[in-house]
């Protein structure tokens, strides 16, 4: 099932880099390499002219330091590598990074210049021999002036983050020194984007340049909180809703693996009456529209799709995403994830991971350099609990958020009849909550709370494996004797002596008072509601 990226192992040790080097790379903590250092480093030891473009935390600095400090003649004391950057700090920040991978290589100096640094320290250290200068354009530019740099022994000229030194108003600068480096070199170019003006740059100064190229938009997911849960297979509807309950959740993306997964979800899920409806690739375009529209609109609150069928949703408000299936691919889930928490807003990145499935939670997290935290099953009882904190939460911003003076002339006006601020508030919270109970779904008044899933009622059967029973015979029997579609039937537990089966809460006095009168497998059974353990 998995594709390439998975099984191939993005391993240092296959660049056949020196010793030296991949021992700075352990000490880093480095343990793979990214998927732009894996296609760099190649082409760059071989001596080619490289274009790498691959968006900001991907390890860009890498990609093109090793190759580079590896290439360094250390008997040589002149200057042999020059690294552009748009900012002193960034020059810096590169600077400490090729410092700690030519860490057990000796004899290799390397020296930021930037301007706002006393010229004569850097022209002192200069003169010592340096092999190395990462440096902004404006002051490498200013040495070459002075004559305190000499360019004619430069192998290699990196321009690191090139569109944002264009974007500074570099060009000039950046052409001037590439003019001044000797036409037998190696012109590296790396960068997030991939204007027009930077493809005239490599045109006119590489060549024949390899183009690497890296798009993950959604790499980098820092607004997305991920979270994980070890369910069972059975219980991923009840969780699911459980989820979108306690969250509160108006517009959520659920994700299964194939168009037979969605299609028994999204019946699962109409039975709890939720309004969900699926996408997946059997459906013609005018289908998809519609779903699509509903969903936009937020007449359908749960979407249901498989990756293929989601490919360019793009709808802003999707507050979480749900992996109902662990993704094949780790790139699937990057992009699975990536539909919360747009434009800004915070989103939520749920897993549900069944048993092994627990080592592709371990590959994803590496692959998308990423952290997705377990987190314990939601029980009923905890619904009050993180509602409750949701609420102080949103209180909290609403008091961040101020504009409150017309509230707070109310609230003083009850001080004045003697109140204290205290009792208003818990009054009010008492109002809110209260409210929110009542709406809870978890509360099953009729049949007390049997343990089931929102809207769900949980019946304890008294037969099962002992007399034969399966899970199909008791779906039969229920959909046969009581004309309640299978598909709105629930969960089904069968152990020795007894069967747990849920139902719709709505159906269940119906089910009860029918399967009462009737025979499973030739015995009579006896139905009622479960209690919660
Ligand atoms: P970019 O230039 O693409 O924005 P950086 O080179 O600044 O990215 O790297 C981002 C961070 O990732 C740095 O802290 C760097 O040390 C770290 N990093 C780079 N390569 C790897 C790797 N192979 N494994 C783990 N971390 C890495
Ligand atoms: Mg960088």
């Amino acid at each position: 099932m998995k594709k390439e990226l998975n099984t191939e192992k993005l391993r240092f040790e296959d660049l056949h880099l020196s010793r030296e080097m991949q021992k700075a790379i352990t000490d880093m903590g480095f343990e793979e390499a990214t998927p732009i250092q894996l296609q760099s480093i190649p082409p760059i030891l071989e001596g080619k002219d490289v274009i790498g473009q691959a968006q900001t935390g991907t390890g860009k600095t890498a990609a093109f330091g090793i190759p580079a400090l590896e290439m360094i003649d250390p008997e040589n004391r002149k200057l042999q590598v020059v690294i552009l950057c748009p900012t002193r700090e960034l020059a810096i920040q590169v600077a400490e990074e090729l410092k700690k991978l030519s860490k057990y290589k000796k004899g290799i100096e390397i020296l930021p210049i930037y301007g706002g640094q006393p010229i004569d320290r850097q022209i002192r250290v200069l003169r010592k021999g340096v092999q190395i200068i990462i440096g902004t354009p404006g002051r490498v530019m200013d040495h070459m002036n002075r004559n305190t740099l000499k360019m004619n022994s430069v192998k290699i000229i990196i321009l690191d983050e090139a569109d944002e030194m264009l974007d500074m108003g570099f060009r000039e600068d950046i052409e001037f020194i590439l003019k001044k480096i000797p036409e037998q070199r190696q012109t590296i170019l790396f960068s997030a984007t991939m204007p027009q003006a930077i493809l005239n740059l490599t045109k006119k100064y590489q060549n024949n340049p390899e183009f690497i190229k890296m798009v993950h938009k959604e790499l980098t997911v820092p607004s997305i909180e991920q979270i994980y849960y070890e369910v069972k297979e059975r219980t991923k509807p009840d969780i699911l809703s459980r989820l979108i309950d306690l969250y509160n959740l108006k517009l959520s993306l659920v994700f299964c693996n194939t168009k037979k997964r969605v299609d028994e979800l999204v019946g699962h899920l109409q039975a709890r009456g939720y309004s969900a409806d699926g996408l997946h690739g059997d459906m013609n375009q005018t289908q998809r529209d519609r779903v699509m529209s509903k969903f936009r609109k937020g007449t359908i609150e749960i979407l249901v799709a498989t990756d293929v069928a989601a490919r360019g949703i793009d709808v802003d408000d999707i507050e979480a995403v749900f992996n109902y299936d662990v993704p094949h691919d780790e790139e699937y889930y990057i992009h699975r994830i990536g539909r919360t928490g747009r434009a800004g807003r915070t989103g939520r990145a749920f897993t549900f991971v069944v048993g092994r499935e627990i080592y592709q939670i371990r590959d994803i997290q590496r692959y998308a350099k990423t952290k997705i935290t377990l987190q314990k099953i939601p029980s009923l009882s905890d619904v009050e609990e993180i509602k409750t904190n949701l609420l102080l939460e949103k209180i909290k911003e609403s008091i961040d958020e101020g504009h409150m003076g017309k509230y707070i002339n109310w609230v003083e006006r009850l001080i004045e009849e003697e109140y204290t601020s205290l009792d208003i508030a818990a009054s009010l919270l008492k109002m809110v909550m209260g409210e929110d109970g009542k709406a809870s779904p978890v509360q099953e008044e009729e049949f007390g709370d049997t343990g089931a899933a929102p809207g769900m009622v949980r019946l304890f059967i008294n037969i099962g494996k002992n007399q034969k029973i399966s899970k199909g015979d008791i779906l039969g029997a229920i959909a046969g004797e009581t004309g309640l579609s299978g598909k709105l039937i629930g969960s089904i537990d069968v152990f020795d002596k007894y069967t747990f089966v849920e139902v719709p809460k709505e159906h269940a006095r119906n089910v009860q008072d029918v399967m009462k009168s009737v025979r499973i497998k030739g015995k009579n059974i006896n139905i009622e509601p479960a209690i919660k353990k």
